[in-house]
């Protein structure tokens, strides 16, 4: 457990700061969260933040050019990790959570186990953010820090969607409001803008889409020659899993994105009666209950017929 932020930053000077590889919304916003607190509050400390190449669409995060891709091998005081479930999804910042003096983990997995010396896992808030939020000194938050706070949000919580939404999640996203943020322009060219390409990629695939289930499931797909035809590239996949799951009569969606031969990385949506955490655990990724991922070999006949077995088999229950 960790009370507050300041007791982890006692005695610290050098602090490496890190995600998970392929980074979303919660991800950015939580380490620039932090890095912009620091930098603010606590200017003795030098601190390095480690993303994975981040989305075009989180570009507006202040500092976010200072994010560091390539390891510097070098001894930090402080590892801090944030909405990272296991180690082997740190990427290349791992190295420090072996080297740092001291290590801390601030997430919501429910599949976290606690990976670092002190860790802060609240599998009921909404976001990585929130978890974060409740450890600084709300008085201290910048309106840059805010910013990327409210972005993390934002993205896991679908604008406020999601059943991971509390009442705290409110307050919350009320107090950064009021640090003069643009929460209007975050939300819309953040989550909604789309370009041209994924518009029509996510047009395809919804087009192409096969139900399954007695229509309680809904797959979709993307093959590598799709990609290239659209110039798109993984991360501009971001949102094509729910809108397949906003098909009425769905309880789990499915899509599938090839990223090497004859493999695909899978994520899954449910509306509730089916715990997708758990066919994605099984195939070796995780996630939380209502939306979950893992990467699995085969054609995708393969991949959905392993995934749906399961599936069904829940939706029995
Ligand atoms: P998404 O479908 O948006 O990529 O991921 C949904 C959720 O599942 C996220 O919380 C993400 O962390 C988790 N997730 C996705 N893929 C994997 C994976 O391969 N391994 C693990 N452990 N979690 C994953
Ligand atoms: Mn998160």
């Amino acid at each position: 457990m960790i009370n507050n932020i300041a007791s982890v930053l006692e005695g610290v000077t050098t602090a490496a700061i890190a995600g998970h590889v392929r980074p979303d919304g919660d991800c950015v916003g939580s380490c620039m969260g932090m890095y912009l607190y620091l930098k603010e509050n606590y200017p003795q400390i030098q601190a390095d933040v480690y993303l994975e190449e981040v989305p075009e669409v989180f570009h507006f995060i202040q500092d976010i050019d200072k994010a560091k891709q390539e390891w510097e091998d070098k001894a930090y005081d402080l590892f801090l990790g944030f909405d990272v479930s296991s180690i082997d999804r740190i990427g290349v910042a791992g190295r420090a959570l072996e080297t740092a003096k001291m290590t801390a983990c601030i997430d919501h997995h429910i599949t976290n186990k606690g990976l670092a010396q002190k860790n802060q896992i609240v599998p009921d808030a909404s976001s990585t953010c929130e978890v974060l939020y409740e450890l600084l000194e709300p008085e201290k938050i910048n309106k840059a820090c805010a910013e990327a706070l409210y972005t993390g949000i934002v993205h896991d919580t679908g604008v406020f969607q999601y059943s991971c939404t509390g009442t705290r999640t409110m307050e919350i996203a009320g107090q950064l409001m009021a640090k003069g943020i643009d929460f209007t322009s975050i939300i819309k060219d953040s989550f909604y803008t789309k370009s041209y390409a994924q518009n029509q990629i996510m047009g395809r695939t919804i087009m192409e889409s096969i139900m399954l289930l007695n229509q309680r499931c809904i797959v979709g797909y993307v093959r590598q020659k799709d990609m290239d035809f659209y110039g798109v590239t993984p991360k501009d996949m971001d949102g094509i899993v729910n809108q397949l799951q906003n098909t009425r009569g769905v309880e789990v969606a499915i899509f599938l994105y090839e990223i090497g031969v004859q493999e695909y990385k899978v994520s899954m949506r449910s509306n509730g009666k089916v715990d997708v955490a758990r066919v994605a655990s099984y195939f070796g990724g995780g996630g939380h209950v209502k939306a979950a991922g893992c990467t699995m070999q085969g054609s995708v006949f393969d991949v959905v017929n392993s995934l749906t077995l399961d599936i069904e088999r829940q939706l029995q229950e």
